[in-house]
């Protein structure tokens, strides 16, 4: 709670937009203006993806015992970064897996998403990545390897269509690069799932992405892929 406080007294210089508005824009390639686009290998010609400040009261609470928001986020991140909401305990429900991911034939996150979506009727899901990812910093300087197939060639996947773009950025921002294209990417797969797809267009769900910083404990919202349709 007091860690909490402490990080809601740090939002006013959010409320101040026009003064503190940061965005942190990052240069890639793509063949497309979307950015959540079918196939991030065909992507070829600039593009940028932003982050901003998020918002204390981004997605309000409904201050309701019931499940509200379903969180995707990392293993190894600090568990306290879902603290960026003022979310009742109850009002969540927590999905982590090695790099904040959604992957084909992973049982676990595919009945995580249709339980939340269809008998939960969650109104918002949160794929929240974090800088300084272990998970990611290592597909991105060895590649992974493992039996854990389908996270490992996903990951990899990502990090060698755009690795010439990444090495180009200063080497003290090339992590944190991945870890929002990992999100994006996420973002993309979670947008794949029937029951999502439904929800967004009846008006009931919105899909975020965020990235959570653990040294400063403040998160960014992904400005793109916030559409929720
Ligand atoms: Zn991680």
């Amino acid at each position: 709670m007091l860690l909490r406080r402490i990080f809601v007294a740090n939002w006013p210089n959010t409320f101040l937009l026009s003064a503190t508005r940061r965005l942190c824009w990052r240069a890639y390639h793509s063949t497309t203006a979307n950015p959540l686009g079918p196939s991030i290998m065909n992507q070829t010609r600039p593009r940028r993806v932003a982050t901003e400040p998020l918002e204390a009261n981004y997605i309000p609470s409904l201050h309701q015992a019931t499940h509200q928001v379903l969180w995707i986020g990392c293993s190894d991140s600090n568990p306290r970064e879902s603290n960026v909401f003022d979310f009742l305990p109850d009002q969540l429900l927590v999905l982590r897996n090695i790099g904040n991911m959604i992957v084909n034939d992973d049982l676990s996150s595919e009945t995580a998403i249709k339980h939340a979506v269809v008998d939960l009727q969650v109104r918002h899901i949160v794929v929240c990545g974090h800088y300084g990812c272990g998970i990611v910093k290592t597909a991105s300087r060895d590649g992974l390897k493992g039996p854990w197939l389908y996270h490992y060639s996903k990951l990899n996947s990502l990090y060698a269509a755009h690795e010439e773009d990444i090495n180009k950025a200063p080497v003290t921002e090339r992590d944190r690069s991945f870890v929002e294209l990992n999100v994006l990417d996420q973002l993309r797969s979670l947008r794949k799932f029937t029951e999502v797809i439904d929800a967004i267009k009846n008006g009931h769900l919105q899909i975020h992405g965020l990235v959570y910083d653990t040294k400063t404990e403040r998160a960014y919202r992904m400005l793109e892929g916030q559409q929720s349709s």
